[in-house]
């Protein structure tokens, strides 16, 4: 069967085909019922890859081929079946970790998705209720509104100065006028004006639609593919991938070479082969990416429990890294709880109770402005269903509404009777609303509110007691003046006008013009007290704050100062500037800004790019559908939890809470958990290079008596020993000062001057284990599987202490605290303990073919370990007083020259 045109339709035809109610929508029982006769609203059910596939895709990398490989030689070939048992199992142990690893991230990743899922408004037994997008069914009701995203395709039987982006669908990148009218049975999709579509975006005004079709109905669904919701890689994984690659090159042809150097010598081929292969063992860091993708995914759910989502991975990285915090000031940085303070009208200074006083003024200037407090309001006070209690919507609009004493005029009564004939919302570029009503004498009339400077220009002439009068340079000063003294007490102000229409109205944008002025209002907002700390603790940690607001200059420095974001003179600079400089020009003195006032979100991309010309990681917060694109090009967008759905799926974070302390908080993670994941990663790269220096340096001396290492032992200690520390030091509590120090770039955490630092650790590691090998075979027994024994337990535990160097990284152990990460501890031991048992036990020393140590061993043994990490420690310290690589991020062009 095919689905009927719905487009063509006259509404009550949809409303009876649909069996649907345009007025209160559908019971929540009947909803409940359709949902399980329709399914739910998606367009297939995402359930991410497979246990099986994930589990099959761990064998799928170079590394678990060779060691195949290697374990059929030695099995086929060499006969030595213990060997080709231990490394089979080695790579089993190894998918199986690499398995409940990846499920583990996974699941974290899952949960993420759906604390990010869209949600829908819809209106069911006559309440507006905020539901998952996946329960919508068709009939539903969908409450329609700039910035949200359309849950289902939808036939409108309510729009005014609706608009929607249609581009995800068909391509037309200009919004679409949207009506209730019917079209032509043949009209494209493009046409279909009176409906809208899943997946494509309001842009403008507001509409209620009755849903024809959900989920793979849907035109969207018609056309969509699987949709991509791949986690883009970090910049540490891309970071960690080439060096991989590099690693795995040059792993590969010294294997070469040493094969080639061993057979000239006459050493059977055999033999080499596996020395060739321990050797390439020994270069990977196989335990890396595993360790790395649980470390953040660990991160992810710590912030989530914080109020900060993040919905894409590389935002951890990139928090941690934050140079700049670009933040609104209305719900951000203050409470977003406005309240009205003062009124001024001509001639009068009003305070709210004068204006809610009970008994009935005879002041036209009062009763103008109780009429446009709430006609001119998308704000409601809260019915029955709702619990009766207090007022609903935007919180300026609430103030208003709550201005005006419900025992003087009844909003709800006055609103019926005077019904909007026509309207413009709101919105942050032309910073106003009209709306136009029946008036008293039969005709209409135009109502408007808004940012003073909008308005005043468009006023002619100025409410008094006696009626109106003419606007002249008097009243403009009393106002100017009026506006100023609320500005300087950081007030939100706002403007109210009206106009009486004649017969033949144009559109509302085209009226408002000619307006009689009634009133300026001055509104407080309570700054954040966590807010003001925050903004410190931002910028000890060298992170600039710079506050963007709609609001006006003079408010937008009084708050600013307030919360320490400029000083006494601190520059200040308007939209109406921030549109007119070039890019360059901003540039050039983007460092000396701190805020911005009257800005239109579509202008705040400009101010992100200025600030990355310098090289700065930027974050921007934003929450409307204009703030988009900002969200977008900033290296981190960060929505509002309360913001439009679009903001949202633009942003890489979501803050729950919608606090700017949420922020800092979000970068002080970030700053732990990137400093655990280089810990993590230099420890096992410096670990690997002291393997591959042991076993060059110990083939090229000891070639006429066997390997230093069997391939399997390699295993054991990259997989095993070195495994659990490696886990642990993603534990790893963060240094003291964390927000103390200058923000640090991700970029590069592999320069060549760390690979070389690395490589120098590693010489280090592998010198203290040779110089065990030495002692142990020279000096002692002359027993090349005793010394071979104490070689491997000498290489463990050297690189066991050296993870206190990593931790330390240059600073004190003390300072860093011995026992600060008790799970390390835990893991040292532990891997002491497995040691033990591969050294003493009979099946340890068949499979890894060890003998026992006595004490003098592990007193060798225990001088090296020692004797390194002092060696280390001493190094690492002088170098990083030297500062070498440890370089602060590149500025603001004020820092450079200070
Ligand atoms: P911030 O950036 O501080 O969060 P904002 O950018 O959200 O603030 P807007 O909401 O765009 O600021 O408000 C800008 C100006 O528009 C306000 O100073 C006020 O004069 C006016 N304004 C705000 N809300 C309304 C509204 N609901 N109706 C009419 N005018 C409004």
């Amino acid at each position: 069967m095919t689905a009927p045109d719905w487009h063509a339709l006259p509404i009550e035809q949809v409303v009876e085909q649909l069996d649907a109610d345009g007025r209160s929508g559908l019971s929540s029982v009947e909803a409940a019922a359709r949902r399980e006769r329709f399914g739910p609203n998606v367009l297939a059910e995402t359930s991410g890859p497979s246990s099986l596939a994930l589990f099959v895709g761990q064998f799928n990398n170079a590394l678990v081929w060779l060691l195949l490989v290697a374990a059929a030689i030695s099995g086929a070939v060499l006969e030595e079946w213990v060997d080709t048992g231990v490394i089979l199992s080695i790579v089993l142990i190894n998918a199986v970790l690499g398995f409940v690893q990846e499920t583990r991230a996974e699941r974290a990743l899952a949960a993420l998705e759906a604390l990010s899922a869209p949600e829908a408004v819809v209106r069911r037994s006559g309440a507006d209720l905020v539901i998952s997008a996946a329960e919508v069914v068709p009939g539903d009701l969908l409450v329609l509104e700039a910035g949200e995203r359309v849950a289902a395709d939808a036939r409108l039987i309510e729009a005014v100065h609706l608009q929607s982006d249609e581009a995800a669908l068909t391509g037309e990148s200009l919004p679409v006028e949207k009506t209730t009218e019917v079209v032509a049975v043949r009209a494209a999709t493009g046409d279909r004006r009176n409906l809208v579509f899943s997946g494509t975006i309001i842009t403008g005004g507001r509409g209620l639609a009755i849903v024809t079709e959900t989920g793979a109905g849907t035109e969207f669904g018609k056309v969509a593919e699987l949709l991509d919701t791949e986690q883009p890689p970090t910049p540490l994984t891309v970071e960690l991938d080439r060096v991989g690659k590099q690693i795995a090159v040059a792993a590969v042809l010294i294997a070469v070479v040493i094969f080639g150097l061993g057979v000239a010598r006459d050493i059977a081929a055999e033999t080499m082969f596996l020395t060739a292969v321990a050797l390439a063992v020994a270069a990977i860091p196989e335990g890396l990416a595993a360790v790395v993708t649980v470390t953040l995914s660990r991160g992810v759910s710590s912030m989530a429990d914080h109020s900060a989502i993040v919905r894409r991975l590389p935002a951890v990285e990139a928090l941690g890294a934050t140079t700049v915090i670009c933040s609104d000031k209305t719900g951000t940085l203050t409470r977003n709880e406005l309240r009205v303070q003062g009124v001024h009208v001509a001639g009068a200074d009003l305070t709210v109770g004068d204006i809610a006083g009970r008994e009935p003024v005879a002041d036209p200037r009062v009763d103008r402005y109780a009429e446009i407090a709430t006609l001119c309001n998308d704000a409601r006070r809260a019915d029955a269903a709702e619990g009766d209690t207090g007022v609903i919507g935007d919180p300026t609009e609430v103030a208003l509404l709550a201005s005006v004493d419900p025992g003087r005029v009844d909003a709800r009564a006055l609103r019926a009777e005077r019904p909007r004939l026509d309207e413009l919302a709101f919105d942050s570029t032309r910073k106003r609303m009209a709306t136009v009503h029946g008036d008293d004498r039969g005709g209409r009339v135009l109502l408007v509110k808004g940012a003073p400077e909008q308005l005043t220009a468009r006023c002619t002439h100025v409410e008094t007691v006696d009626g109106p009068v003419r606007f002249g340079e008097e009243f403009r000063r009393e106002f100017a003046d009026a506006e100023a003294g609320f500005a300087e007490r950081g007030f939100r102000t706002l403007s109210f006008a009206y106009r009486r229409l004649g017969d033949d109205t144009a559109e509302v944008e085209h009226e408002e013009h000619d307006l009689v002025l009634v009133a300026l209002v001055g509104m407080s907002d309570e700054i954040r007290p966590e807010a003001r700390v925050a903004v410190e603790v931002a910028q000890r940690a060298g992170i600039d704050v710079v506050m963007i607001t709609g609001d006006h200059r003079v408010t937008a420095t009084t708050v600013a100062r307030d919360l320490g974001i400029i000083d006494e003179g601190g520059r200040v600079m308007d939209g109406g500037a921030l549109r007119e400089v070039t890019a360059e020009a901003l540039a050039g003195e983007i460092a000396d800004l701190r805020v911005f006032a009257r800005v239109d979100p579509a202008d705040k991309v400009k101010i992100v790019r200025a600030w990355q010309v310098h090289d700065a990681i930027v974050a921007m917060t934003g929450d409307g559908v204009n703030d988009a694109p900002a969200l977008r090009s900033a290296d981190i967008g960060i929505a509002m939890g309360s913001g439009t759905a679009v903001a949202r799926e633009s942003s890489s974070m979501v803050l729950a809470d919608d606090n700017f302390a949420t922020i800092v908080d979000a970068v002080r993670e970030g700053r732990a958990i990137f400093a655990n994941l280089k810990k993590v990663v230099y420890f096992l790269l410096s670990a690997n290079i002291s393997e591959v220096f042991v076993m060059l340096v110990g083939f090229m001396l000891f070639a006429g008596y066997g390997e230093p290492l069997l391939a399997t032992q390699l295993l054991w200690i990259n997989l095993v020993t070195d495994g659990l520390p490696a886990v642990a030091l993603g534990f790893d509590p963060p240094l003291p000062g964390l927000m103390r120090r200058r923000p640090e770039s991700t970029h590069h955490i592999l320069s060549r001057d760390r690979l070389t630092r690395l490589l120098g650790q590693g010489a280090i590691l592998a010198i203290g284990t040779l110089l065990a090998f030495a002692v142990a075979f020279f000096v002692r027994s002359h027993d090349f599987d005793h010394a071979r024994t104490v070689t491997f337990t000498a290489l463990v535990l050297v690189q066991l202490l050296h993870t206190f160097n990593v931790r330390a990284d240059g600073s004190t152990l003390r300072r860093v605290g011995f026992g600060s990460n008790r799970l390390l501890l835990y893991a040292l031991l532990g891997s002491l303990i497995l040691q033990a048992l591969v050294i003493y036990t009979p099946v340890g020393q068949s499979l890894f073919e060890t003998v026992s140590l006595d004490l003098v061993d592990w007193i060798t043994v225990a001088a090296v370990g020692v004797a390194t990490f002092l060696a280390n420690a001493r190094i690492m310290r002088t170098l990083s007083a030297s500062g070498s690589d440890v370089r602060p991020f590149a500025r603001s062009a004020r820092d450079r020259e200070s």
